[in-house]
């Protein structure tokens, strides 16, 4: 069964990229669901919709895999010098714990491009396989990373209803933690 999809956005004023992964797959978002995340949406507000172009990149069937197509479709890029709109890695929310195991195993850090975008690419298994072997963080860092993911993959393009979160601005629940978008947002 398919969980979610991987996108390209471009906007084309300035050639800048963004890649995300949405688990919306209706075809109202799959259709206009630009991105989000902080850069993203400073973008939007300021180019307008109409200046970015959508692309869907393929479909999957586990989160692993998914996570895998993001972290390498962003090596790609920044290997190839392309500017981006993302500011990490991609991947899962925690994605402090995946650069630590990328390090532990490959000894390799996402700033040397080239050998980052090797490692991805020609060990799928092994890095799917770290992905699958990342634990949960502690609750502090498991909410900062997970707004950190809700920032690049929530649509934040208007007020929620429902927690009074504002445009840009993850929902949260009545504890204040970050959460997934209510209904009708
Ligand atoms: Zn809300």
């Amino acid at each position: 069964m398919t969980i979610g999809y991987l996108y390209l956005t471009r906007n084309r004023a300035n050639n800048m990229a963004y890649v995300g992964q949405s688990s919306r797959l209706d075809a109202q978002n799959v259709q206009s669901y630009l991105g989000s995340g902080d850069l993203m949406l400073r973008a939007i507000d300021k180019f307008g919709t109409d200046s970015f172009h959508k692309e869907v990149l393929g479909y999957f069937d586990d989160q692993n895999s998914l996570d895998h197509a993001e972290i390498l479709k962003i090596a790609e890029l920044r290997n190839a010098g392309e500017s981006l709109y993302n500011s990490g890695i991609g991947g899962p929310r925690a994605e402090s714990a995946l650069r630590e195991a990328m390090f532990s195993r490959f000894g390799i850090i996402p700033r040397l491009t080239q050998q980052w975008l090797d490692i991805v690419a020609n060990s799928s298994v092994e890095v799917k396989s770290l992905l699958a072997s990342i634990e949960e963080p502690e609750p502090d860092d498991f909410y900062r990373e997970l707004e950190a993911q809700l920032l690049m993959t929530q649509d934040l393009g208007s007020l929620c209803p429902r927690c009074n979160a504002n445009v840009g601005e993850v929902c949260r629940t009545k504890t204040g933690n970050p959460s997934r978008n209510h209904a009708r947002r």
